[in-house]
């Protein structure tokens, strides 16, 4: 594959706090700013902790899914007296990061969340973003405490719903588990490695090593499953089966348990083989979200560098 060259990657913004109550961003970014890191080498960093408000009430968010709120049409809508906070606050992010699509947007953005499942660290990303699956690729060379997986998310810039769409690169990193509301030191560890490995691989970018293509691993969503439920109270009459429970990115073959009923009935897997990702993810249950059943996908990348003038 052809070789690809990117101008240099000097503004960085590392965020947290997007859902007030995933404590590894919100402390991680307190902690830069704590330390006053606004630049390492060659990158600036900005630090923002995104949705105060929530952190404050340690909720998810206060009117409204702060991650769901940064497409063009939602960024673009006009701000009246009944606009949601989260919708406010996802304007002010844009003008403050963006604004999205704009040569003005911060040159990366990698924004924090935690999961209450059990997906290690995960690289969430929208299509064909090779600087996020180059650090990807760098990310999952590193780290030996987790495993390092990516999940790619087939949308067109437009639709990309959540924060680090509006930078000209960006991505989430998703590390878990941790209950929310909750700090673990090995979370943290994992996330604090992470973005410091993320510096690491910008200043090598901006001062010219070259990095290699080739082919990456990656899960994309194919549909989600909800919980079985009372078709009068609508109800959840099941909890996740304990087999498939912690066993995020284990296949899923035909017949396999993934709910155990509260009578005691297991309900099986259907249709074709395919990987759960977000299982028993707490901030889903409102979503009538049980888990997300992906895809593995190969992806061959270009060997990339920085533009010389
Ligand atoms: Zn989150």
């Amino acid at each position: 594959m052809e070789h690809v060259s990117f101008s240099p990657l000097s503004r960085l913004a590392i965020c947290g706090g997007t859902h007030g109550n995933e404590m590894s961003g919100v402390y991680m970014v307190r902690e830069l700013q704590k330390q006053k890191v606004d630049r390492k080498g060659s990158v600036s960093i900005t630090t923002v902790l995104t949705n105060p408000r929530a952190v404050d009430a340690c909720r998810r968010y206060v009117d409204t899914d702060l991650n769901r709120c940064f497409t063009d049409d939602l960024l673009s809508a006009p701000i009246t007296d009944s606009t949601p906070y989260e919708l406010r606050r996802a304007c002010e992010l844009n003008a403050q990061l963006g604004p999205k699509g704009s040569r003005e947007a911060v040159d990366l953005l990698c924004d924090i969340h935690n999961t209450t499942a059990n997906m290690g660290i995960c690289v969430i990303f929208y299509s064909s973003n090779w600087i996020a699956l180059h650090i990807y690729k760098y990310l999952q060379s590193k780290i030996t405490s987790a495993p390092v997986r990516a999940i790619h998310l087939d949308t067109p810039s437009s639709e990309a719903y959540s924060l680090e769409s509006v930078g000209k690169h960006g991505f989430a990193i998703e590390v878990g588990p941790q209950p929310n509301g909750v700090l673990r030191a090995d979370i943290f560890n994992m996330v604090k490695e992470a973005v410091d490995l993320l510096i690491e691989w910008l200043q090598k970018f901006n001062s010219g090593s070259v990095f290699e293509g080739g082919k990456v691993e990656a899960f994309t969503p194919v549909r989600s499953v909800d919980y079985p439920r009372d078709p009068t109270t609508n109800g959840i009459t099941a909890a996740i089966h304990p087999e498939l429970q912690d066993n995020d990115y284990t296949l899923l073959h035909a017949g396999d348990p993934v709910f155990k009923s509260f009578s005691g009935e297991t309900v099986e897997h259907e249709g074709e083989d395919l990987y759960p990702i977000f299982v028993n993810e707490c901030a889903y249950y409102e979503k009538k979200i049980a888990f997300h059943l992906t895809k593995k996908i190969t992806l061959t990348l270009p060997s990339i560098s920085v533009k010389k003038d």
